[in-house]
């Protein structure tokens, strides 16, 4: 322990042992309000926005009962229960041609799929099920009545709530936008996150490197994963591990935006300033999480931001941020409960080193193997600096606090990137 102030003693009383991750997690959700203000945009632009109020449909969707094949548009009690039944072909109801006038029984209209079911016709035939001779159509036997009918308002109704607020605008929330007719949505202002490395050994790309000193990476894997939230970012640089250089950045940082993300400075070494900034200057939620890698990370606020103090090393930036920052960003930009990372089992092909304590974040390769069932290797060195591991990765393999080693063959469960976008 170094000669600094102890934060432990303005901590709260909960800062000894180390939070289980899902407590840290409920902790920080507990804290996040979502921020105010927003825009009206047209919808393509509001692709990865928030929705910030109900859409409400003023139409049906689809706005008339069409046929879901190509075929023929019949009435159900014409059919014969046990033969062919034979009815006359009166026209043709084409997708933006409807047929005018009515079906009466014993008649059928030809019709393709998504045009407009006839007056008085309530079954489709599909064409495969019919035979023509001249104008006359034999349907074969079998047929139920309503069968291949799209009815109006079946995928959304007139009145109804098609999405709710707090919905991420992906692209078939976009693609349901449109097929209401809206133009323009309103959404929620983009949270704003500083972010900044803290260490005297860092240098930027472009400066040579000197004795002892390492290019900072963490700027970049913070930026990317902040910019595939869709965030809006507020890069700060480098900062020298001085106390007064940490708490400026801190003033700075939480004046200009809605959270603050830092990478190392949050252990107990004599160069270590985050947590005990935070203190000075904010107040410390916690600052020990049950996570490898990751165990030291600082979360509080400062003013009104949020604060995330995360580790130095390049593999616990990238684990704490996807497990407990991106769900709290989520929650900040307004979705009101993130769902929780994609699981699922696998079998490891690899022996895994494991001590019961905190739950793990190792770096697989998830594939699916000759019987059919899913794999997963692990990429190589597993140390919380070699971030070529995670690079090489596609997944973690989630270990659970209390878990011990892994065998070959042992079912583990992964979480597979695809699920932090
Ligand atoms: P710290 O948490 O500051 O003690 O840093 C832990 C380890 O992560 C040390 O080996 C640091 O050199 C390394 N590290 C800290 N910040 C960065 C960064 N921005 N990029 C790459 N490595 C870093
Ligand atoms: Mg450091």
């Amino acid at each position: 322990m170094s000669s600094k102030t102890n934060v432990d003693c303005c901590a709260d009383g909960h800062d000894a042992p180390a939070l289980k991750l899902i407590e840290a997690l409920s902790r920080i959700l507990a804290e996040v309000r979502p921020v105010g203000g927003g825009e009206t945009l047209a919808v393509r632009s509001a692709l990865g926005r928030v929705l910030s109020a109900d859409v409400v449909s003023r139409i049906d969707v689809p706005s008339h009962t069409n046929s879901a094949m190509d075929g023929y548009a019949l009435i159900g009690t014409d059919l014969s229960e046990d033969d062919e039944t034979r009815l006359e072909v009166i026209g043709t109801s084409a997708a933006g041609r409807p047929f005018a006038g009515e079906v009466r029984t014993g008649q059928c209209v030809r019709i393709m799929t998504g045009a407009p079911m006839p007056e008085g016709a309530d079954t489709v035939a599909m064409q495969e099920n019919v035979m023509r001779d001249g104008d006359a159509a034999i349907v074969a036997v079998g047929q139920k009545t309503g069968q291949h009918v799209r009815q109006a308002g079946e995928d959304i109704a007139a009145g109804s709530v098609a999405l709710r607020a707090g919905t991420l605008l992906m692209p078939a929330e976009i693609g349901v936008l449109g097929s209401l007719g809206v133009s323009e949505v309103s959404v929620r202002r983009r949270p704003r996150v500083a972010f900044f490395s803290t260490g005297d050994e860092l240098r930027r790309v472009g400066e040579p490197l000197g004795e002892g000193q390492i290019y900072d990476s963490n700027r970049y894997t913070i930026f990317g994963m902040l910019t595939r939230l869709g965030v809006e970012v507020l890069d700060m640089g480098i900062v020298r591990d001085e106390r007064d250089a940490v708490e400026q950045a801190f003033a700075t940082a939480a004046d200009a935006a809605d959270a603050i993300v830092t990478s190392g400075g949050v252990s107990v070494g004599d160069a270590d300033y985050v947590t005990e900034a935070l203190a000075r200057t904010g107040t410390v939620g916690f600052w020990k999480v049950a996570i490898k890698p990751g165990r030291p990370l600082a979360f509080g606020r400062i003013g009104d931001a949020l604060f995330f103090g995360l580790p130095g090393n390049p593999n616990s930036v990238m684990a704490t941020f996807y497990q407990l920052v991106q769900p709290a960003l989520q929650a900040l930009a307004g979705m009101p409960d993130p769902a929780p990372p994609l699981t699922m089992p696998a079998v490891s092909a690899s022996v895994l080193r494991k001590k019961p304590g905190r739950t793990e974040f190792q770096r697989g390769v998830l594939s699916r193997g000759d019987d059919g069932r899913l794999v997963v290797h692990k990429t190589g060195h597993q140390g919380s600096g070699v971030l070529s591991s995670m690079a090489a990765a596609n997944c973690f393999i989630v270990l659970p606090e209390d878990a011990g080693p892994v065998s070959e063959g042992d079912e583990v469960t992964v979480q597979p990137f695809a699920a932090f976008v």
